[in-house]
């Protein structure tokens, strides 16, 4: 089922309201496998509402239209609906006495305004109002569903789950939907988007929907099926093929964190590991000891923020230090290895980087970062560019250091 959503009112225009009716309605309304295809927000006049109405496309089974159904707008929805569908009102009686029930029960004069709001389109199907006096409309009409729903978004919510919801679901036989995420780091939204291009094609071409959800420094991407768990193997299978395609990026499924990855990774290898940290400053260790249980591979740490440190704890050479500087490959190296030694550890992973926003130079700019891992046979050191964001670049710093761990255990 092909679903659009109509938002009317000036106040979401000006930025005055935000749209949290039509992020409801995509949220349940996906959750029981409808597809969203567009969403709109107009003015309150009966041109934009018009015009609104021809634009809907041709594959759209059902449109979704909240607000403007007020007393005090002049009821605008409901008269622009009751024309372009070619019907008349007429004051509909069990409406008019749960309208009387309510402003007597207030002790509250009604207004002829408040009358009208009875008055209804005779082709459609009243949904009922529990929370207030607009009752919602369901139109079959032109080979669609058109649901109209007052704006006040508690009234809109509870129209949609009483009366709203159930018969959709049972129009449209409605499957649920089914997820399933897979989760990558180190390779941007954009250029990921390049490179897994006719995957993604191909998932399209199956009928199935693919998100990119992106947090600093990982991308989660998401694929849906709208017929429910029959397409499962399907996409077990899209998920070998991208581990195929970005083998180094993809770290695992659903849940999964890089630091429950390393953690597994570590213990069914049963190797220790510890951390000789510079511009992180532990914010390594601490990912790593964000799990329970990290304590069966987990040692501890070196804190190496200054050179002197650096030769002191961690067996770093002033000759290195002096020749290429601290953040540097050869430095990188020593740290992990230094660490390695006197950490009594199996792996041992080395930072140093220019955190910024200063202290860059031509030749060593702020973001730029060098991560080292000394592993049982070899120690590898990579360099990595981050931006100029010292929170982002430490974070990255973190997830990268423990992606290219994880390559690295699976790989050797
Ligand atoms: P009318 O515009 O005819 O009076 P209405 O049903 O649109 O009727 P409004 O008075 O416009 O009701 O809106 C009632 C409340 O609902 C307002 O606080 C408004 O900001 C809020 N509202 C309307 N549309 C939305 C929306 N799409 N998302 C969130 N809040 C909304
Ligand atoms: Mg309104």
């Amino acid at each position: 089922m092909n679903v659009e959503i109509l938002s009317i009112g000036d106040e979401l225009l000006i930025g005055q309201t935000i749209n949290t009716n039509a992020s409801w309605l995509g949220q349940q309304l996906s959750a029981i496998g409808a597809r969203i295809i567009k969403t709109v927000s107009i003015a309150d006049t009966v041109d934009a509402i018009v015009n609104a109405l021809d634009a809907t496309e041709k594959d759209t089974n059902c449109v979704i239209i909240t607000g403007g159904l007020g007393p005090t707008k002049d009821d605008i929805t409901k008269h622009t609906l009751c024309s372009y569908f070619n019907t008349t009102l007429e004051i509909h009686q069990p409406t008019l006495d749960k309208i009387e029930d309510y402003f007597s029960k207030r002790n509250r004069p009604m207004l002829e305004t408040n009358r009208q709001q009875a008055a209804l389109p005779l082709n459609c199907t009243i949904l009922n109002n529990s929370y207030g006096t607009a009752a919602g409309m369901w139109f079959d009409e032109k080979g669609k569903v058109f649901i109209s729903l007052p704006g006040v978004p508690y009234e809109m919510k509870g129209i949609m789950t009483e009366e709203g919801f159930p018969r959709l679901k049972e129009k449209f036989s409605l499957k649920s939907i089914y997820h399933r995420t897979a989760l990558t780091q180190g390779i941007g939204e954009s250029f990921l988007a390049e490179i897994i291009k006719d995957w993604e094609n191909s998932i399209r071409e199956k009928g199935l929907g693919l998100a990119y959800l992106p947090s600093p420094g990982l991308v989660k991407l998401r694929i849906t099926s709208y017929k429910g768990a029959e397409d499962a193997d399907v996409i077990d299978e899209y998920f070998e093929q991208l581990a195929k395609l970005i083998p180094e990026a993809l770290f695992g499924y659903e849940n999964d964190t890089l630091p429950s990855v390393i953690g597994n990774l570590l213990k069914e290898k049963n190797l220790s590991i510890g951390t000789v940290e510079s511009c992180t400053t532990g914010l390594l260790a601490s990912q790593i000891t964000s799990i329970s249980g990290a304590s069966d591979y987990f040692q501890g740490s070196l804190l190496t923020y200054s050179n002197e440190l650096k030769m002191k704890i961690a067996q770093v050479s002033s000759e290195n230090l002096e020749n290429f500087g601290a953040v540097s490959e050869q430095v990188a190296i020593e740290m992990a290895e230094g660490g390695r030694k006197n950490l009594g550890v199996d792996i041992c992973i080395s930072t140093t980087g220019i955190a910024g926003p200063t202290g860059g130079t031509e030749e060593k700019p702020v973001g730029l970062v060098w991560i080292g891992i000394a592993l049982p046979n070899k120690t590898i050191a990579r360099k990595f560019i981050f931006g100029d964001n010292r929170e982002r670049n430490l974070q990255m710093t973190v997830w990268s250091a423990l992606n290219w761990l994880r390559y690295e255990l699976k790989t050797n």
